[in-house]
């Protein structure tokens, strides 16, 4: 496919989109057992395809199918080189077929597709094809234990991997799972959100062309309370991986603990602070740069700095010029390249942020911006960028700050996942370390301070799985990923994520 740039070869596209609607399992693209489900877009409320609705009985088929590859199957006995060889091949395909990709991640959840095709699409590859390059560098270890003795602790592949994941990054959390699975020598079944089944079906396409054997890694489509719950349930899945909110994640160590204590990996939801001292390098900078993590991806990210805590001495200037960010983003189709915000995942998921807005008022924060749909009406209402395109009916919120927030109202505690900023000013460092530190999540923070030492001390004080030094949502994948407290356990992403997916074995040889 020709790289598209403009709105209109987008739309052509658009047009011309037919996604894959069945499961795919042992290696063969499958209708199930005639269930359908409708995977509505939300930048314009219109059904993008009837898909193959998995029950009970096709989790058992794709797990059964999991478990022969990888109890009888060559993927796990395939020398590791071997293995890398067909995860670089995936992130080759990945990069062949990135504008459909990209394409339909954008209708099914909304993101612009620039974003999917330059951010996500990029990462996608980058993640199979580190993973990739990596499977044939790592080494066992052979203790000194004794004269008399060899010891050996080796890693072994930890078996069938449930994987499920959110609609955000509905490609990029799903390699984050995939590429160390597959390259410690796991297979995977993965059930992507019920809202965005289909870039996670046209991947599993890739991966059989791509070389990986049948069964190594199969997709279900299908929600989560059916299918989410039959793979947390099932007695041959030895390590959920799960990424989603922190109610979902609850369940999944249910489900191990009444199944057979697999075990459980969670990446959960979040409430970032971002600290802006009054000695910040940059006050525009560091403005700038909370509004554009709070409004990509329409804020819904799990790290989204969703509470800008600021010295009350400069929260007026940083606050203002937030806001002025904030008027100036284009929110409109997804499809135009122009636009910076498109719609929210769905009716269901804007209502609930409504929701939230609601709420924020009734609790006495001050709306400084937004708070209102936004494109209400047909065709668009001006502040979009629909270019001529019709996106009336879809579920897009004008960006929105509230400062004047009280530390112990809903919006300052609790996950919006949607583009609600809360500020709210402190006076000193310990009170702002308090503040930081006061939800049930953990998973990310900001601060932005010229005193290196301030930066390091601060730094400690977080409980945050990230801290970032006067940046934002920076990263590598050489560097872990994940929470602490309710955000999560474990670390995708770098050499800690094989730890997720292999198990260690000692084995004591007597000389
Ligand atoms: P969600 O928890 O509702 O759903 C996530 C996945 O779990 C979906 O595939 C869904 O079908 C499945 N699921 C839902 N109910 C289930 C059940 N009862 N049993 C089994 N599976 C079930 O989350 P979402 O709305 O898709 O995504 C938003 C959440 O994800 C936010 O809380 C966000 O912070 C979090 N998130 C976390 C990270 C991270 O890395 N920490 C990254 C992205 C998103």
């Amino acid at each position: 496919m020709a790289a598209p740039h403009t709105h209109a070869d987008w739309r052509a596209l658009a047009a011309a989109f037919a996604p894959p609607t069945g499961h795919h399992i042992d290696g063969a693209e499958e209708p199930g057992g005639g269930a359908l489900f409708d995977v509505v877009s939300p930048r314009d409320g219109r059904v993008l395809a009837a898909v193959a609705d998995s029950g009970q009985a096709e989790v058992d088929h794709a797990v059964a199918a999991a478990r022969r590859a990888f109890d009888h199957g060559p993927w796990p006995r395939l020398a590791p080189a071997d293995r890398g060889r067909a995860l670089i091949r995936l992130a080759e395909l990945v990069e062949r077929d990135r504008a459909a990709l990209a394409l339909a991640i954008s209708l099914e959840m909304g993101k612009p597709v620039t974003e999917a095709h330059d951010i996500e699409l990029r990462a996608v590859a980058g993640t199979f094809r580190w993973y990739g390059q990596l499977a044939d560098k790592l080494t066992d270890e052979a203790p000194q234990v004794s004269p008399d003795a060899l010891a050996l602790v080796t890693r072994e592949p930890a078996g069938v991997v449930g994987a499920v994941v959110p609609w955000n990054f509905p490609l990029t959390l799903a390699a984050w799972k995939l590429a160390p699975a597959l390259a410690a020598g796991c297979t995977v079944v993965l059930k992507p959100s019920e809202l965005s089944p289909l870039s996670a079906l046209l991947l599993a396409r890739l991966g059989a062309e791509a070389g990986l054997p049948a069964g190594v890694l199969n997709v279900v489509a299908g929600d989560g309370p059916t299918a989410g719950r039959a793979l947390g349930l099932h007695p041959d899945v030895d390590v959920l991986a799960f990424t989603g909110s922190t109610a979902v994640g609850r369940r999944f160590l249910h489900y191990a603990a009444d199944s057979n204590l697999k075990r459980v990996w969670l990446e959960l939801g979040g409430k970032s602070p971002n600290l802006v001292l009054p000695d910040a390098p940059d006050l525009g900078r560091a403005a700038a740069t909370a509004a554009w993590g709070i409004f990509f991806n329409q804020g819904q990210m799990c790290t989204a700095p969703s509470r800008l805590l600021v010295h009350s001495s400069i929260a007026e200037e940083v606050t203002a010029a937030v806001v002025d960010r904030a008027r100036a983003l284009r929110v409109g189709d997804p499809l135009d390249p122009a636009t910076e915000m498109g719609p929210l995942a769905g009716e269901r998921h804007l209502g609930r942020v409504l929701g939230h807005v609601a709420a924020a008022a009734q609790d006495g924060a001050r709306l400084r911006t937004g708070g209102s749909r936004a494109l209400p009406g047909s065709g668009g209402n001006g502040s979009g960028s629909d270019g001529g395109s019709d996106v009336s009916g879809g579920s897009y919120l004008e960006p929105t700050v509230f400062d004047r927030v009280a530390p112990d109202s809903r919006l300052a505690r609790e996950e919006v996942f949607g583009p609600v900023l809360a500020v709210l000013p402190f006076d000193d460092l310990d009170q702002a370390v308090r503040l930081a530190n006061a939800t049930e999540y953990g998973l990310a923070a900001g601060l932005w301070t010229s005193d290196l030492s301030t930066a390091h001390r601060l730094s400690r004080a977080l409980r945050a799985g990230t801290v970032w030094v006067n940046c934002y949502e920076e990263g590598d994948l050489s560097v872990p990923f994940g929470g602490m407290k309710q955000s999560g356990n474990g670390r995708d992403k770098s050499v800690h994520a094989l730890e997720k997916y292999t198990e260690l074995k000692t084995t004591w040889i007597a000389l």
